[in-house]
């Protein structure tokens, strides 16, 4: 057993099971991995109270960094660790707002829009580094392929890993796989994540899973098949509707349905990531 004590905050009262933020008790200042949306962000302030706090952001997609620049306004964050690539689009999230907006749609409003980040708050580590906050060593670990800006943490033997590991309702895996996806990153992720010792992998979409070298090889197999059929496939709504003839990606997209209410665009942007990859790099 790992001594870490990791929190899991369920972000959405309204959408229960969807959107989590994890607290780590480091002994000193809190560290938070993700922070969610800006419309959950009050949540967060108040499980965080009056502590200082160090904000991991594992990539700056808006139900996961959308409501850090709220954040640093409700809490006494004293540092932002983030890949150097995303380190812009939180001092200034206008773009990412108004390309959210195109992608995500109603459900970019949803979430809201985000406010600037102070710079000087953000510190952009490499692959590798360490980051040690109060007796808690966080591990970079390069997690690109669901975003080109995406870093996975290890802390102890728990692995933040982002949006990297698609995501799971009711045991049940669903792919991940927005425009710009990069397949090849994202499985070369995966196999990183099976080199590490983790014991457990804390979801932002949802929850804490043993085993994420056994959840990596499943995703890798799950992805490999999408390719697949996005190979063999010409348009968006074709393949979303191959994609949900899975067993599991049906399960899980009902249980999604359940929690949140809708998951209306979900696969055909996966589809979109899909056939954007294999368009400008082929796959057979
Ligand atoms: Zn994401």
């Amino acid at each position: 057993m790992s001594g870490l004590k990791v929190e899991l905050v369920d972000l959405d009262p309204e959408r229960p099971g969807v959107y989590a933020s994890y607290i780590v008790d480091t002994g000193g200042p809190l560290a938070v991995v993700d922070v969610g949306p800006a419309s959950t962000v009050e949540r967060l302030a108040e499980r965080i109270g009056g502590r200082p706090v160090h904000v991991f952001i594992t990539h700056v997609h808006l139900d996961h960094a959308g409501g850090l620049g709220h954040l640093v306004r409700e809490a006494r964050v004293e540092r932002v660790y983030v890949h150097p690539r995303g380190a812009r689009h939180l001092v200034d999230p206008s773009r990412l707002w108004v390309a959210s907006v195109e992608v995500l749609g109603s459900t970019a409003l949803e979430y809201g829009e985000p406010l600037p980040v102070p710079g000087e708050l953000i510190y952009t580590p490499q692959p590798g580094e360490e980051i040690v906050v109060g007796d808690v060593g966080f591990k970079v670990v390069a997690a690109e392929g669901h975003a080109s800006h995406q870093y996975a943490y290890l802390a102890g033997d728990v692995l933040f890993p982002g949006d990297a590991l698609g995501e799971v309702y009711g045991g049940d895996l669903l792919i991940l796989t927005p425009p710009p996806f990069m397949a090849g990153e994202s499985i070369a992720t995966l196999d990183r994540f099976q080199r590490l010792k983790a014991r457990v992998a804390a979801l932002p979409h949802f929850g804490i899973h043993e085993d994420p070298g056994g959840l990596a090889r499943r995703y890798k197999a799950k992805l490999l098949w999408a390719l697949g059929l996005a190979a063999e496939t010409g348009g968006a709504a074709e393949l979303a509707s191959k994609l949900l003839g899975d067993e599991e990606t049906a399960r899980a997209l009902g249980e999604l349905r359940r929690r949140r209410g809708h998951w209306e665009g979900y696969l055909e942007r996966c589809a979109n990531g899909l056939l954007g990859y294999v368009e400008r790099f082929g796959w057979r």
